[in-house]
């Protein structure tokens, strides 16, 4: 393995060449079920036709222009992503290139809001314990987890955390006279697969709407139908109604495999970022808005939505139908599965792909915490490749 490298993580044995579908190849020609998908990114497999056939007509008609003049594509890819998101109050939106950006520049819309109208002093953000929000080091500090918060202090000032599903710390967290946001995952996915109740969730935005605090939803990993709804927080009612969010952040599927993130808002926010308070020099890549329009018109289409929750509604009952003593607990919605098991997770991500070695083919799943497995397949497995996949699994955990 070459050492050109930081050593900032951990790398597996096996060097990718190719992938078709579901499928990854490494430079020997081994196979692999990838139910990973690059960590949520690849939602349409590898080498998708149409996807491949989008960014490469883009690519010869131009690369990039900066958000100094327009272009048709990032336009086009724009006005569809928010009329996708207009049932969760969405109105606009800013287009960026990864996750902790567009969470970055949620939590700026956040502050600035509510500078506006109240004035200085009401600036705390308030996100959950388990959460995950990105690496730079605002998005550390918005992330609700101790081991996150080592080493690269002094960390951004106004973050406070309460758990997951704790109404009466939710009540208490957000004080109209300090709190400019709430920024939540409707299921957490990097601290194991872990849904929000419907209860913590509507009450979170009853007292956001009560107390005007900017209701932001992360959906950078749960987003893009990966729940089997468009948004994950479209699951979730309050007063019997949709949801209505002022905020929501997409990545990792946004664009199929091409980096980018958005940052979308509701009519509250709609309006708070003016002429030079916010930019990137890549965001609205039109080669990525050429993906994403791809993306868009496959997955935000009733039919392939509800193939996605039942494909993860299949994964988890096969799962629990097995009762294997190994197996501690299942918790999903859609293709966004986490299995808590018996031992260290890690060890059998390293079997799986070993596996390739001897066997006609290894698998890619992920860990979430030690002991939590992860899946994230891409949205276009089929029915036996579902079953490929749990066999192999279910042979690791013996
Ligand atoms: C991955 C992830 C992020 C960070 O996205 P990057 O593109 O890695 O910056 C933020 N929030 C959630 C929920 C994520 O899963």
């Amino acid at each position: 393995m070459s050492d050109v490298f930081m050593h900032n993580s951990h790398r597996l044995p096996v060097t990718f060449a190719r992938g078709e579908g579901v499928w990854l190849f490494d430079t020997n020609g081994k196979k692999y079920l990838d139910l990973s998908a690059g960590i949520a990114v690849n939602c349409l497999g590898h080498n998708y036709p149409p996807l491949v056939k989008a960014i490469g007509e883009q690519a010869a008609k131009c690369n990039h222009v900066c958000n100094y003049y327009q272009n048709d594509t990032s336009m086009r890819f724009a006005e569809k992503l928010a009329a996708a998101c207009a049932s969760g109050g969405m109105k606009n939106l800013f287009l960026a290139n990864s996750g902790a950006e567009a969470n970055e520049a949620a939590c700026k819309i956040a502050r600035k809001y509510s500078l506006k109208k109240y004035g200085p002093g009401r600036h705390t953000i308030v996100t959950l314990r388990g959460s995950f929000h990105g690496r730079t080091i605002t998005m550390l500090a918005a992330t609700g987890q101790d081991n996150f918060h080592k080493n690269f202090g002094p960390f951004t000032e106004g973050f406070v955390y309460i758990p997951s599903n704790d109404i009466e710390a939710l009540e208490k967290a957000l004080d109209a006279q300090t709190v400019a946001g709430l920024l939540i995952e409707a299921v957490q996915g990097e601290s194991g697969i872990r849904p929000q109740s419907q209860e913590f969730i509507e009450t979170a935005a009853r007292l956001c709407a009560e107390r005007d605090i900017l209701l932001m939803f992360d959906e950078i990993q749960c987003g893009m139908g990966r729940t089997g709804t468009f948004l994950a927080f479209e699951q979730y009612r309050y007063g019997g109604k949709p949801i209505q969010a002022d905020v929501v952040t997409l990545a990792k599927s946004l664009a199929g495999g091409i980096p980018a993130g958005v940052v979308l808002a509701g009519e509250k926010a709609a309006d708070v970022f003016e002429i030079g308070d916010h930019n990137s020099t890549f965001g609205g890549n039109p080669v990525a808005a050429a993906a994403g329009l791809v993306v868009l018109e496959t997955v935000n289409n009733p039919t392939f939505l509800a193939e996605i929750a039942r494909k993860g509604e299949k994964i988890m009952a096969a799962i629990r139908d097995w009762n294997h003593s190994a197996v501690r607990e299942i918790r999903g919605r859609g293709l966004m599965i986490g299995i808590d098991i018996d031992r260290e997770a890690w060890p059998i991500l390293e079997t799986a792909i070993a596996r390739a070695g001897d066997k006609n083919y290894g698998l890619l799943i992920l860990s979430a915490g030690e002991k939590t497995l992860r899946l994230l397949p891409p949205y276009i497995i089929s029915d036996s490749e579902i079953e490929q996949g749990l066999a192999v699994l279910r042979e690791l955990l013996t």
